[in-house]
């Protein structure tokens, strides 16, 4: 049996699922979605006594309206600047064009950005404040993220900053080495594969720098983020094996995005599913077998995330479905028009310009019911397997062109995550019995509530 989401067994209540599927020959797994539990076993029949089990999690959590103190927890904690809509790359996944026109060369204006500044500084949000960069490509308007960076500082001294930027790679230099190097600043860069891979972004300017900053700024460059479009899929351990060997320690690897909003969408990826299916199977066996001789995994983990919240527990405490990501609750875009919206991927959206003052009560409101539309939405998630581990897939795709969370991505795409979400659980089954080194490791810790993982439905 190696389904996705076509034979869950069927349960009395409508939102509790028991998907099993076959890791290897006669080795099942069941993830019971009211519990986010997962059982093992050797005879598939034997999950079928799951079914008359109390659930320990009532599956009415599942969409049950959200209830939040917003004054207290939704001030912001995050800036998103989109320094610039402008761009030195032209890489055709890409989501600029979707509003923004082949005609981009906005910058932020300083007063915008300075203002905002202050205004997150206000933000009763206790802990680290943090801005990312962002663009198009932000170091097109190096001065201004200087001297917003300068601002800070020379403004906000007892405020604790932290900055990030997210780049193409292709200008960074010695000057910006130099200048955050002495930051609490963080570089994710935006790179695909080597040069010739066939991948869109593999620019060897890039690759240079990264080696450069080694040198000038060790450690600065935090991640790389790959975007991988519907094309055959690349050798992910090769891909994977040249990113370490560029002394990078952290890889997230994403599909790009549908971009559905209203009828558009970006890409179908229909005719290659199953390839990367496949794929993502061999990369996890990859994984597991990694693990064992190496003892550590490598530098890319699907779901890291979810991984590690698994193996922790946290999972367990965490997982009423919410925005699965920052949006709406802490993380604000400030778009190069001055404007805020959710997040950058909604920047040029005329219907997502947020139009309230943060602090407002009308925006605790604006967001408390946003966040009940999202979770409360009538799309297929509601009877997927994989909804309390998904959340329902990244939200800009969910919109329609009203910004009403009305949209749901392709069944195609779904199989695509849902399948790596199998393999997510198929690594941490497989490596359960190195629980003393995953302690020595510190990837969990003993308090852990850990691996909830149990065998023949017991
Ligand atoms: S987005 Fe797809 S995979 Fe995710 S919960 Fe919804 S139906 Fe399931
Ligand atoms: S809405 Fe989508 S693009 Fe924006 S932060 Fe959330 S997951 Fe990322």
């Amino acid at each position: 049996m190696n389904s996705y989401n076509k034979n869950p067994i069927p349960t009395k209540k409508e939102t509790r699922h028991l998907h099993v599927w076959e890791i290897c020959e006669n080795d099942y797994l069941c993830f019971d979605s009211a519990t986010c539990s997962v059982y093992s076993s050797t005879n598939i029949s034997s999950f079928k006594s799951l079914i008359n089990q109390p659930n320990t999690v009532q599956p009415s959590n599942t969409y049950s309206p959200l209830k939040h103190n917003f004054t207290k927890n939704y001030h912001p904690a995050q800036f998103v600047f989109c320094l610039t809509d402008a761009c030195n790359l032209n890489c055709e996944y890409c989501y600029q064009g979707e509003y923004h026109g082949d005609n981009r060369e906005g910058a932020l204006k300083i007063e915008d950005a300075l203002k905002n500044v202050d205004i997150l500084a206000k933000s009763k949000r206790k802990g680290v404040k943090t801005i990312i960069f962002f663009g198009g490509e932000p170091l097109l308007e190096k001065g201004l993220l200087k001297e917003i960076v300068l601002y800070c500082e020379k403004e906000h001294p007892n405020v604790k900053w932290a900055f990030s930027m997210t780049t193409n790679g292709t200008l960074l230099d010695e000057d910006i080495f130099n200048f955050i190097k002495k930051r609490n600043f963080s570089i994710m860069v935006s790179l695909d594969g080597p040069p010739g891979s066939g991948l869109v972004k593999t620019s060897k300017e890039t690759i240079e720098n990264i080696r450069i900053a080694e040198e000038l700024a060790p450690n600065t460059i935090s991640s790389i983020r790959v975007t991988l479009g519907p094309k055959k899929p690349p050798d992910l351990i090769s891909l994977v094996d040249f990113f370490e060997n560029l002394g990078i320690k952290r890889i997230y690897v994403a599909l790009a995005s549908l971009g559905t909003v209203g009828t558009k969408s970006l890409y179908n990826w229909s005719s290659a599913k199953d390839l990367w299916i496949s794929e993502f199977n061999r990369y996890s066996d990859y994984c597991i077998s990694f693990f064992i001789k190496n003892k550590r995994f490598p530098y890319f983990m699907p779901f890291a995330k979810a991984f590690k919240m698994y193996l922790t527990g946290e999972i367990f405490e965490h997982y009423n479905p919410y925005i699965p990501c920052g949006i709406y609750r802490g993380m604000v875009a400030v778009g190069q028009d001055g404007n805020y919206y959710p997040c950058h991927r909604f920047v040029g959206m005329k219907s997502a310009i947020i139009g309230y003052d943060l602090f407002s009560e009308s925006y605790s409101k604006f967001v408390s019911d946003k966040l009940n539309q999202y979770g409360n939405r009538d799309v297929k998630c509601k009877s997927c397997w994989c909804n309390p581990l998904c959340h329902g897939g990244c939200p800009h795709d969910c919109v329609d062109n009203n910004m009403e969370f009305k949209s749901e991505l392709t069944d195609d795409y779904c199989d695509i995550v849902r399948s790596l979400y199998e393999n997510m659980f198929k690594i941490i089954y497989k490596i359960m019995g190195n629980k003393k080194l995953l302690l020595q490791k510190g990837i969990i810790r003993e308090q852990d509530n850990c691996f909830r993982l149990s065998s023949e439905g017991e």
